[in-house]
């Protein structure tokens, strides 16, 4: 079975990585997807964002880092998976996530499969990144080392 996990990763933090890691046991191959949106500007850009997913799936030889601007559903038919991947954190995560879900499945016939994170990942976030690294507070029980020192390189 193929999978695709798409997101911001704006950064790649531990949170995703967990899942990333527990995916690529369950799936035959895993796409993981930074998904850009043309009219939001993101914190990094689309080629950082992809530069650190890169880095950090090397250890995981079925998963396949890219990036893409287009919509979901259109990436999903294209490579052709089974399944698109979510990652959930607790409830505030599935109420936002049900109804994309449903629509996909509505609109497209398209599945989405959901991972519970585990409880001592469940409070990284992205923004929480963002919020700490504009303070220079310590990031490293947040985001992979190679992402940590990716970071630091660009501030
Ligand atoms: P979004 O796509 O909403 O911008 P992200 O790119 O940050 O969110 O995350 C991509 C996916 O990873 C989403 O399904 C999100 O719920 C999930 N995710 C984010 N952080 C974690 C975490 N700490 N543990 C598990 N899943 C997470």
């Amino acid at each position: 079975m193929i999978a695709l996990y798409p997101g911001s990763f704006d950064p790649l933090t531990l949170g995703h990585m967990q899942i990333i890691q527990r995916a690529s046991g369950l799936f035959d191959k895993v796409y993981v997807a930074v998904m850009v949106n043309k009219h939001k500007r993101g914190f990094l850009s689309k080629d950082v964002r992809l530069e650190m997913l890169r880095a950090c799936a090397l250890e995981y030889p079925n998963v396949e880092p890219l990036a893409d601007d287009g919509l979901l559903k259109d990436l999903a038919a294209r490579l052709k998976v089974s399944a698109v991947l979510r990652g959930v954190r607790g409830e505030a995560d599935f109420a936002a996530e049900a109804p994309i879900a449903d629509a996909l499945r509505a609109l497209w016939g398209i599945e989405t499969v959901f991972i519970k994170a585990d409880a001592g990942s469940a409070h990284i976030s992205s923004s929480l990144v963002r919020e700490l690294l504009s303070f220079d507070a310590p990031l490293d029980k947040l985001v992979p080392p190679k992402v940590l020192e990716m970071l630091k390189a660009l501030s």
